[in-house]
C-alpha cells in the first residue's frame, strides 16, 4: 500500500510507493563498475601551474598540502570585496547582481573520495569548511554559504578527482528559507526545535537509525524524498556550522565516511551528491536552526508528475533502506 508522507520541517510531501516489492530490484542489475578518471591530464595534479595558486587555506601548509581551498577558476559567481550586490528591477523582474565565492576544496590522492580518505583527512577537509564558513560569515555581503560534493559524472562532477565546492550568495535561497520558516513556526508552536524532537524521536523506535556516535547520528528521514537518502544531525543542537565545537563536526565527519562507505556497499555505488545544510550567516536571527548533512544518492529520474506537483515518489520505504544501510539482510 502506498502511502503519502510529510516532511515535518519542509511541509513538502513525499510518496512512498514501494508496491509489493521489498528490495527493490534496481539494486541487482547489474552496474558498470566505476572506472577511475585517468590521472594523465587531471588538473588537480600540478595545481601549482594550475593558474588559480596560492591557495586561500592550505593544510598542513602550501609546500606539502594535503587539503587545499581555492578559488574556483570556473566561478558561477564572482565579485569584489567592497561593494554589496546591488538588487534592482528589469522591467517587471527582479535582479541581483552575482556578487560572491566558489571555491574548490582538493585533496592530494586523485582517487580516494570522502569514504576512503582517512580519518584525520576527513577531519582536516571539515576543518577547512569550517573556517571558511568563518572567513564568509565576516562579510555583512554574503548571506549564505553553500557547501556541496558531487560525486560522479552524472550529479554535476565534471573532474574525476574527488573535491568539494563551496558557494557564498548574496540572497538565501528558497529551500533554506522555507526550511527556516517550518522551524520557526515549530519553534513558535512546540517552544522546542523541531530537528531535536525528530532526533528524539527516530532514537526512541531506531527504525530508521543507521548509526550513531557520541556526538551525532544517522538516519533516513521519515518522508525521505528519494530512495537512500540519509541525514546526520549532531546530537546537540548548533544552529551554525562554523560556529560548532570541533569534536561534534569531527563526529559528524565519522559518520559521514561510515555512511558512504555503506551507501557503496549495499547501494551499488551510485552517483550522489552530500551538503551541508547550515544557518544564513545572521545566524542570531535563527537560533531554532540545526545544522545537519544530508546525503542524498541520485537513483530516481524526476518525471512529469514530480516537476509538476514538487511531490517526489520514492520507490524505496526509508525504513526498509536504513535497515539495508545497517547491513541487515533485506530480500
Ligand atoms: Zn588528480
Ligand atoms: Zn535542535
Amino acid at each position: 500500500m502506498s502511502e503519502l508522507r510529510q516532511d515535518i520541517t519542509s511541509g513538502d510531501w513525499v510518496i512512498i510507493a514501494t508496491g509489493r516489492a521489498k528490495r527493490p530490484r534496481f539494486l541487482d542489475e547489474q552496474k558498470k563498475p566505476r572506472t577511475a578518471s585517468p590521472i594523465e591530464n587531471c588538473p588537480f595534479e600540478d595545481l601549482q601551474k594550475s593558474g588559480n595558486w596560492p591557495p586561500i587555506i592550505a593544510y598542513p601548509n602550501e609546500k606539502n598540502w594535503q587539503v587545499v581551498l581555492l578559488p574556483n577558476k570556473y566561478p558561477a559567481l564572482s565579485g569584489e570585496e567592497s561593494r554589496c550586490a546591488e538588487s534592482s528591477l528589469c522591467g517587471i523582474y527582479h535582479r541581483e547582481d552575482g556578487r560572491g565565492y566558489h571555491d574548490i576544496v582538493v585533496t592530494r590522492d586523485h582517487v580516494k573520495n570522502f569514504a576512503d580518505v582517512s580519518p584525520v583527512m576527513a577531519r582536516n577537509i571539515f576543518d577547512v569548511f569550517q573556517e571558511r564558513h568563518r572567513i564568509m560569515a565576516k562579510d555583512s555581503c554574503n548571506a549564505y554559504i553553500s557547501t556541496f560534493c558531487n560525486w560522479g559524472a552524472s550529479v554535476g562532477a565534471s573532474i574525476g578527482h574527488p573535491h568539494y565546492q563551496l558557494l557564498t550568495l548574496p540572497i538565501i535561497p528558497p529551500h533554506i528559507v522555507r526550511s527556516l520558516a517550518g522551524s520557526k513556526a515549530y519553534f513558535k508552536k512546540n517552544h522546542r526545535c523541531v530537528r531535536c524532537d525528530v532526533i528524539r524521536e527516530e532514537r526512541k523506535h531506531k527504525k530508521r537509525v543507521i548509526a550513531e556516535n557520541e556526538y551525532a547520528i544517522a538516519f533516513t528521514p521519515y518522508a525521505s524524498k528519494s530512495p537512500f537518502e540519509v541525514s546526520i544531525f549532531p546530537k546537540k543542537h548548533f544552529p551554525a556550522f562554523g560556529e560548532t565545537p570541533k569534536k561534534v563536526v569531527y563526529g559528524a565527519a565519522a559518520l559521514l565516511q561510515l555512511v558512504l562507505r555503506r551507501v557503496r556497499k549495499h547501494v551499488n555505488d551510485p552517483d550522489l551528491n552530500f551538503f551541508i545544510h547550515g544557518a544564513p550567516f545572521e545566524r542570531s536571527k535563527y537560533p531554532y536552526h540545526h545544522w545537519h548533512i544530508e546525503i542524498v544518492p541520485r537513483i530516481s529520474v524526476f518525471g512529469g508528475f514530480e516537476y509538476s506537483t514538487e511531490i517526489d515518489i520514492n520507490v524505496v520505504d526509508p525504513d526498509m533502506a536504513a535497515a539495508m544501510l545497517r547491513g541487515e539482510k533485506v530480500v
